[in-house]
């Protein structure tokens, strides 16, 4: 028995090692052979994204007008308004019927947590060769709404998203414009009731509109327009969390195109399993981790305006959240683009 159990355990530690190298020399193939897809194209493109409308967005989105955008209230569904303008304006679709740009919500499904309906807002650049395969970038619209008669503008949480959101969707656009398709789809992806716990992107991944076996990865955006205390002499940071958790070759990728790109000092503290502040929980993404969706969070970290009525729109560094934007949409450039479809090597059963 114990010789038997030895040998059996002999054969495999064998079998164990054996496949193990084979899955190594697969994927250091896979980061050989990341070919970064048109370079002249993507910096034309995402010199689109300026600092001076991250400026006029913000200025309007975390305004008095829209009452800290509380999930389900006027301030909210107005905030869902400017972004359909903002999409209808720029002449960029829906994927939802009808052309209608919300997905409406309805109270229910929030667990008596909010009283109202509440809605999602979703546009997309149609892809070429693989329409029915996604590039997810996502961002949340809502914030904290009005406390004790003080606004909680959410400048940074998450004007600074929702305004990089526009901005590379416009991006897209004007190549699409230019004759420029990407080869896969891109959904913009405005999700309610983040602060309330994720809602709109749960209910986005139990009501998609394109199949999550076609959604090839979600980039979410929470928070890039400011420098937490660690970064206050080195501000040219950003927080990834998520980026090799589900795919090795979409961290791959990530890490070239900033590489090749823009040489933003990736800073991947959160993204330890044993981080304590568990932000890989903690926003949109992680609805789309949850399916075996490869995920890249992009971050500031916090800072001493978060979730106060303190974050507004003078605090922001336009210029870094201008870099930050042009980052997000070289690598959904690639992901779109890339002759295959990402591999995800890590999905949990
Ligand atoms: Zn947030």
């Amino acid at each position: 028995m114990k010789i038997l159990l030895y040998l059996f355990s002999a054969a495999f530690v064998l079998v164990g090692s054996c496949s193990q190298t084979k899955h190594s020399v697969k994927i250091e193939k896979l980061k050989e052979n990341i070919k970064i897809e048109d370079s002249s194209l993507v910096i034309k493109y995402a010199n689109t994204i300026t600092a001076k409308e991250h400026n006029k967005i913000i200025y309007e989105f975390a305004s008095k007008e829209f009452l800290g955008r509380e999930a389900g209230e006027i301030g909210q569904h107005k905030a869902a308004d400017y972004i359909k303008d903002f999409y209808i304006k720029n002449e960029i679709k829906s994927p939802l019927d009808n052309n209608q740009y919300l997905q409406f919500i309805e109270k229910d499904f929030f667990e008596g947590i909010i009283k109202n309906d509440s809605e999602n807002v979703l546009a997309f650049i149609e892809g070429k060769e693989h329409p029915e395969e996604v590039i997810i970038i996502s961002a949340h619209l809502d914030h904290l709404g009005v406390e004790n008669n003080e606004i909680y503008y959410g400048a940074d949480d998450n004007g600074s998203g929702t305004s990089a959101l526009l901005q590379i969707a416009q991006a897209f656009k004007a190549a699409e414009t230019d004759g420029y398709k990407p080869k896969r789809s891109i959904l913009f992806l405005h999700v309610t009731a983040e602060e309330n716990g994720l809602y709109g992107s749960r209910f986005y991944v139990k009501n998609p509109v394109f199949t999550l076996e076609n959604t090839i990865c979600d980039l979410n955006i929470d928070m890039i327009g400011r420098v937490d205390a660690i970064h206050k002499d080195n501000k040219n940071y950003l927080y990834l969390i998520g980026s090799d958790r589900l795919s090795t070759e979409l961290h791959y990728i990530s890490e070239r195109v900033n590489n090749k790109y823009y040489n933003i000092n990736l800073d991947y503290t959160y993204n330890d399993e044993n981080d304590r502040s568990r932000f890989y929980y903690r926003s949109d993404h992680y609805n789309f981790a949850k399916n075996n969706i490869p995920v890249i969070f992009y971050f500031n970290g916090t800072h001493e305006d978060y979730h106060l009525p303190t974050d507004t729109p003078d605090k922001i560094d336009y210029d870094l959240l201008t870099l930050r934007s042009k980052l997000i949409f070289a690598t959904a450039w690639q992901l779109a683009n890339q002759d295959d479809r990402l591999v995800v090597d890590k999905a949990e059963l």
